[in-house]
């Protein structure tokens, strides 16, 4: 009899540097990849009553198991497709095809992780075993300098204690050919939006329209940021900006699916620094990227912890479940043009800048007193890259209860949104009852008189929301 392996896809919807399928395949002689689309997830709420996945992280992730399938069914195998709860799925797949082994990338956050805890169970009941591999980080924890539960709390520490000193490892190549079993039953197809209870995008913006997912679309933007436009090169003078498509890379969202694998990317950089340009900016892409290592690595140091109140650092902290002041910000109607521009492109398209994440959860926890944990489940709702980690754990950096070693770090908004956003060209984008109005005075209208408001087309309280704060603070 030859053995047989599943490989369950989850945040790593590739074929590149992916360990699972790397590992499956030098372990049985058969492979079956299957992708369960989790009803808890795509159909469940968060605690405070969001749908737990945007419409737009839906599409990008139905687009990217189509774009598996495809690729798999070249190399003469396919992906099985099932809608329910992993943990029954994937052993009733496994009880089917009779295999000995389940492969998968291992999860540490709560729910990922109790998911793949049933599976194993249910696995255990009819004799096969769950079989984990890494795979979402730059580096392997089993190549850093110290153990996961020393991981320093400071990111500069961390930085310096890896760059330079621990060697990168290449990514795994794509196999070539994937053995794959005679199976008689039905493979399943990809649902549809509407099968996963929602509506069609109703927005035609540039992420709306840039934001494919799948790994095919992956390796072209990585193509495009690096060698098409030599963005790459601006990025250290770019990367806080907020308007429009090529200021940072956007490799966020196919990164969180994983549809892009970060030692893929930092291959590519690397080739890209020794064939066209070493500066700046290419070394920040890194610095990004360790970033991201980091979050990952504070949430499996740290936990439950990072979805709590109180953070990782146990804070208290007084923020009130005002949701008055919360649904203001959500709908982009505070009447502080950054916050409600930043919040206005959330809603209609799933991104936002890194800059505009900074500014808006500041002003949500520290002008607006809302309990953090309100801001974070709604971001984890409509991100088109929300990656538990990274969510998280920025959240409790600028709550404070975090990793900033900087004492209550706190916003300047108007300053920002003159700093980042001088004419005001992003502001206007996203509302235009302001449309009229000259950069000098865009980013507090509120300090306008009326007879000057009128002159730019608006009245505040009438055609924009007055200010929700007294914003005389700032000035
Ligand atoms: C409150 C808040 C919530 C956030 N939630 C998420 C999230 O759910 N998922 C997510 O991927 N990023 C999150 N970020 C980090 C960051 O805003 C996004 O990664 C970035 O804006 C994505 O755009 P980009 O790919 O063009 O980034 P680039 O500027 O091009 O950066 C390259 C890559 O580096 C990584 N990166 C950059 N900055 C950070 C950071 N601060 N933390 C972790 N990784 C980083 C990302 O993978 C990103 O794709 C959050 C930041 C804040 C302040």
């Amino acid at each position: 009899m030859k053995h047989t392996a599943i490989v369950w896809f989850r945040n790593d919807l590739r074929l590149h540097d992916n360990e699972a399928l790397t590992e499956a395949l030098l372990k049985a002689e058969m492979v079956v990849p299957v992708f369960v689309f989790d009803e808890r997830v795509f159909k469940g709420k968060t605690s405070f009553g969001f749908s737990k996945t945007s419409v737009y992280r839906t599409k990008f992730i139905i687009e990217s198991v189509l774009d598996l399938r495809a690729h798999l069914r070249k190399l003469g195998s396919d992906l099985i497709i099932r809608t329910g709860k992993p943990e029954e799925e994937i052993s009733r797949l496994a009880a089917e095809v009779q295999s000995q082994w389940v492969y998968c990338n291992r999860e540490r956050t709560t729910e990922e992780v109790s998911v793949q805890d049933k599976l194993e169970k249910n696995l255990w009941k009819i004799g096969q075993e769950l079989c984990y591999v890494r795979g979402k980080m730059l580096y392997h924890t089993a190549d850093l300098p110290f153990p996961v539960s020393q991981v320093p709390d400071i990111f500069t520490t961390f930085r310096k204690e890896i760059e330079n000193i621990i060697p990168l490892r290449k990514p795994l190549e794509a196999p070539e050919v994937i053995p794959f079993p005679v199976y008689r039953h039905d493979r399943g197809e990809v649902p549809t939006l509407a099968d996963l209870g929602k509506e069609t995008v109703p927005y035609q913006h540039i992420e709306n329209e840039k934001f494919i997912g799948g790994e095919s679309h992956a390796l072209k933007q990585l193509h495009y940021y690096l060698y098409e436009t030599n963005h790459i090169s601006q990025y250290k003078e770019t990367r806080n900006k907020m308007l429009g498509w090529t200021f940072s890379s956007k490799f966020s969202a196919w990164l969180a699916i994983g549809c892009l694998s970060p030692k893929k990317v930092m291959q590519e950089l690397l080739q890209y620094e020794k064939t066209v340009n070493k500066n700046e900016s290419t070394y920040w892409l890194y610095f990004e990227l360790l970033w991201r290592d980091y979050f990952r690595l504070i949430g499996k140091k740290y936990g439950n912890r990072i979805f709590q109140k109180n953070g990782i650092r146990n804070i208290q902290n007084g923020g009130r479940d005002d949701m008055v002041a919360f649904h203001a910000w959500r709908d982009g109607k505070t009447g502080v043009p950054l916050i409600d521009a930043n919040m206005r492109q959330l809603a209609q398209t799933g991104f936002m800048s890194n800059r505009g994440r900074q500014n808006v959860a500041s002003f949500l926890i520290k002008d607006l007193k809302v309990n953090w944990l309100i801001g974070a489940e709604y971001f984890e709702s409509m991100l088109i890259d929300y990656d538990p980690c990274s969510n998280y754990g920025n959240w409790n950096y600028i709550a404070g209860i975090g990793n900033d070693p900087r004492e209550d770090r706190c916003f300047n908004i108007p300053l920002q949104s003159k700093k980042y956003d001088p004419n005001g060209d992003f502001i206007r984008y996203w509302i235009p009852e302001l449309d009229a109005v000259p950069g000098t005075h865009i980013h507090q209208p509120d300090l306008m008189s009326i007879e000057m408001q009128a002159k730019y087309g608006f009245i505040t309280g009438k055609d924009y929301p007055s200010a929700i704060i007294n914003t005389a603070k700032w000035i």
